[in-house]
């Protein structure tokens, strides 16, 4: 991306909310506008920060044999209220439903059980066709009424939402299983500090769930975590009056006394439901002995705009004094690694600017803009957030290099050919 035609003009960022400060700079920069409460507009930076995401995610789910499917986002009521779940959604105010008419109205999907159990029953009609996981990357509809925390709980929001087909509870097991791994390595991937912590189930008797919380001072969650052991629960948990009986029978863990309590954001949620949808829904398969079962599910949510919030609020540059400078996002995950910041009066360094975006091939922003002062654009360079930032300026001879790593601060002076390999490496 250069700059000139970029339509980012120069920035300045000033009170900086406390809680939220990346939010602040995303605003201040145009990478985020607001349309309504809880609905925004992505700029190119931080929309291909998703897309990022958007590919690990869905590299590491097809590696443990996920199918990847698009399902409606605008359903109609009449799946809603076959699930029995139409009412309650409605009542709560969390469903969106649009076009009333006597013949029923449609909705925006909150979630997608409902349809995904209609897309598989005219396929998994044998215990043959089992077990079967398709999962979807898509927009999803919640009337929250709280919306503090911009992208951390929007109204419309992304989510990789995953559903798996067994034909007995073991079956689940195992597919719950897999997904499960699946999410560890796309939490090691991010590189963030994320980990499983044991959910409630809701009261759906004697089945696993377990949420992916990034802790984290600002997250809405209260957890009870242990490192050394990576044991870990929702607090919510301790409201259940059978907690002892459900964290040893289906988690082993018999002894909550050393964890300690922190906070974390839920940013995913993987869920064991039995047969609740399929046996309210009749959604049944042709099992070995000839009869008609119920599909054994799992539900396995990502908020991958939520996860995006997370990440750009983890990557807020800090002075030593406190004061923040800017955002340096994670390189496996920023959409451009570096930005290249020229003297555009010289044209020799203009040259070898060009020359170094050239070789980075769509990884590299230029900041080619006229009439803007070296220091206004190392300010912004910060505001963007590439994890490099290399200045040809009068510091460096001719084919080289400043090259600052923007969450460290460290700078080394390097050649044109150097930097392209760090920043690949
Ligand atoms: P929460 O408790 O935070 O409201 P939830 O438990 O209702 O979330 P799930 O139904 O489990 O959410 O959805 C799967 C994932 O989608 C969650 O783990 C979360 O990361 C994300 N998510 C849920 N609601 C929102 C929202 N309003 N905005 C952004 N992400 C969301
Ligand atoms: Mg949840």
């Amino acid at each position: 991306m250069k700059l000139s035609e970029s339509g980012i003009g120069t920035m300045r960022i000033n009170n900086l909310d406390e809680m939220y400060p990346a939010q602040d700079m995303l605003f201040q920069s145009g990478q985020l506008v607001q349309y309504a409460s809880g609905i925004y507009g992505y700029n190119n930076i931080i929309m291909l920060v998703k897309r990022n995401l958007e590919r690990i995610i869905e590299q590491e789910l097809n590696k443990v044999g996920c199918i990847e499917i698009q399902l409606p986002t605008l359903q109609p009521d009449s799946i809603w209220k076959a699930s029995g779940r139409f009412n309650k959604y409605v009542e709560d105010g969390v469903m969106f439903t649009v076009n009333s008419s006597d013949k029923g109205s449609l909705c925006l999907a909150p979630t997608a059980e409902e349809a995904v159990v209609e897309f598989a029953r005219e396929k998994l009609k044998s215990y043959k066709h089992m077990p079967a996981t398709y999962y979807q990357i898509g927009e999803k509809y919640r009337n929250e009424i709280r919306t503090r925390g911009y992208l951390l709980r929007g109204k419309s929001f992304l989510m990789m939402d995953a559903y798996s087909f067994d034909i007995d509870a073991e079956g689940l097991s195992n597919s719950y299983a897999k997904i499960r791994e699946a999410y560890l390595n796309i939490a090691k991937r991010i590189g963030l500090n994320i980990i499983p912590v044991v959910a409630d189930n809701g009261d759906m008797g004697g089945k696993r769930s377990e949420e992916f919380m990034l802790i984290s001072p600002i997250g809405e969650d209260t957890i009870l975590y242990d490192e050394e052991s990576g044991v870990a629960l929702n607090t919510e948990i301790l409201e259940r009056e059978d907690y002892e009986e459900y964290l040893e029978k289906e988690y082993g863990i018999t002894d909550i006394s050393k964890l300690k309590e922190t906070k974390s954001i839920e940013v995913g949620h993987i869920f064991q439901l039995g047969t609740r949808y399929s046996q309210d829904m009749k959604a049944n398969f042709i099992d070995k002995d000839g009869k008609e079962k119920p599909y054994y599910m799992g539900c396995y949510g990502i908020g991958v705009s939520r996860l995006v919030a997370a990440i750009y609020e983890n990557s807020v540059i800090r002075e030593a004094d406190g004061k923040i400078t800017g955002i340096s996002l994670p390189k496996g995950i920023a959409p451009y690694k570096l930005q290249i910041i020229a003297k555009l009066d010289n044209e020799e360094k203009l040259n070898e600017a060009n020359k170094l975006y050239e070789l980075l091939q769509g990884k590299a922003i230029l900041d080619d803009r006229e009439n803007v002062s070296m220091g206004a654009k190392i300010k912004d360079c910060k505001i963007l957030g590439t994890p490099y930032m290399a200045i040809l300026g009068d510091k460096v001879e001719s084919g080289e290099v400043e090259l600052e790593n923007t969450k460290t601060g460290e700078k080394q002076i390097v050649t044109i050919k150097e930097a392209v390999d760090i920043v690949n490496a």
